[in-house]
């Protein structure tokens, strides 16, 4: 019996075809030349015309990092990739193809500290306004919408608020108002949520995080579901795009006007690390969700901790639609959770002994950081109160360890918390 696709886990570490290799290597070698030879003059025109995949410039396409785009466009379900120098460099690209001076979007509320900074503050400066709202209340995002809005953005699980929003909703909502749905996949990656297939129309994802699970490699990615039509009426500038290449007109634009325009290439090093990391990104997945869940359920035991936020946890806002929306698997390896003040919070951190204290999340490692006082050091108290960002927070990235370790770093972190 032949299956008609494999799955998710299979194509993870041998992509759609097994087969496709160089002579023979199981991983693809890293390219390192910044340009290509052609043979023929014939050749290199084709290729500037689009009209070949053939690689022709480094800043414009490389095989290892082809290799990579393949890869997560099948992960994703979606028509195509893009990927980039970072996970930002992915998110201003997707959003710049979008947008022109005078325009407007509808965000979450819940997002990235750099994305948020670039939504509220860079995009101003180009006459471009994003309107903000809870990304739960469909209500408060509908009522965001004008006839200026160009699409709506959303992260499938909020970093730092640990919130799911209704993919399925939100989709319906942007469509029924002739928009599309970008969704930045970070946190979930395409093992635990595949937002193409939810409604959703572009998929974003830094693969600096789970993806390459190692914390050594940055990038990120672009991945276009070639779902939706462009109307003229609203996006007359998708005209000569959807001319050149119809479903893929979206990622076509990213491509030719911001990412070989604004150089943000990604190092087919980088490309050779994620694909590694790949690889294993369904059994460090199982085991991240695994462990984040227990790491959740043991803080809300612990007498020091005022509070846990984590979807996993039954009386969590958003406990249903993870449920649902993540089909059991799990729930995220993010969690937030709450201590006496924030001096409890830094006796915790500079008593850990397993878990590392740095700024990132997704490594294999478990990470930890007090983000009121350093990705959000900048932002003014009413700006953080706002945003949930609270000086008795601390954020903890769980990584794969035995969790029996982690639990007791944790303790450790606890006993010391005490003035
Ligand atoms: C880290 C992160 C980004 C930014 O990615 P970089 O690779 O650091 O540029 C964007 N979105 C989310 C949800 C992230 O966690």
């Amino acid at each position: 019996m032949e299956r008609k696709k494999r799955g998710f886990e299979t194509r993870a570490i041998h992509g759609k075809s097994p087969k496709e290799s160089w002579l023979g290597a199981t991983q693809p070698p890293i390219f390192q030349s910044a340009a290509h030879t052609h043979e023929t003059a014939e050749s290199l025109s084709l290729a500037f015309a689009g009209k070949s995949s053939d690689p022709i410039y480094m800043r414009l396409s490389n095989p290892t990092n082809q290799a990579l785009e393949e890869r997560l466009a099948d992960l994703e379900e979606g028509k195509g990739a893009i990927v980039m120098a970072s996970g930002m460099a992915a998110i201003s690209n997707a959003c710049m193809a979008l947008l022109r001076t005078g325009d407007e979007f509808v965000s979450g509320n819940s997002l990235f500290m750099s994305t948020y900074v670039l939504f509220s503050t860079i995009f101003k400066k180009y006459g471009i306004t994003a309107r903000f709202a809870d990304p739960l209340d469909l209500a408060a995002l509908k009522a965001s919408i004008t006839e200026k809005t160009r699409f709506v953005y959303v992260e499938t699980i909020g970093n730092p608020r640990m919130d799911v929003p209704d993919l399925k909703a939100i989709a319906s909502l942007a469509h029924e108002n002739g928009l599309p749905l970008l969704v930045d996949n970070t946190l979930a990656t395409p093992f635990l949520c595949q937002p193409l297939t939810l409604g959703a129309d572009v998929v974003i994802h830094s693969t600096t995080k789970y993806l390459s699970g190692h914390g050594n490699a940055l990038g990120g990615a672009v991945v276009d579901g070639g779902t939706f039509s462009w109307p003229e009426s609203r996006f007359p500038d998708f005209k000569p795009f959807i001319d050149r290449k119809g479903d893929l007109a979206y990622l076509d634009k990213v491509f030719r006007e911001h990412h070989i325009n604004f150089g943000t290439t990604l190092s087919p090093f980088h490309s050779y690390l994620t694909l590694i990391g790949i690889d294993t990104l369904s059994l460090r997945m199982e085991r991240h969700l695994e462990n984040a869940l227990a790491t959740a359920r043991f803080l809300k035991t612990r007498p020091q901790v005022k509070w846990v936020n984590y979807s996993g946890l039954d009386d969590h806002p958003s406990h249903e639609t993870a449920l649902r929306q993540f089909g059991g698997k799990g729930f995220g390896g993010l969690i937030t959770f709450g201590l006496e003040n924030k001096e409890a919070c830094f006796r915790f951190i500079d008593s850990l002994e397993l878990i590392r204290h740095l700024a990132n999340l997704g490594d294999c490692k478990s990470l930890v950081i007090h983000p009121y006082s350093t990705q959000y050091l900048s932002f003014d108290e009413a700006l953080k109160a706002k945003l949930a960002i609270l000086p008795e927070m601390i954020r903890l990235s769980v990584g794969i360890e035995a969790k029996e370790d982690i639990f007791e770093d944790i303790e450790r972190g606890l006993a010391a918390s005490a003035p």
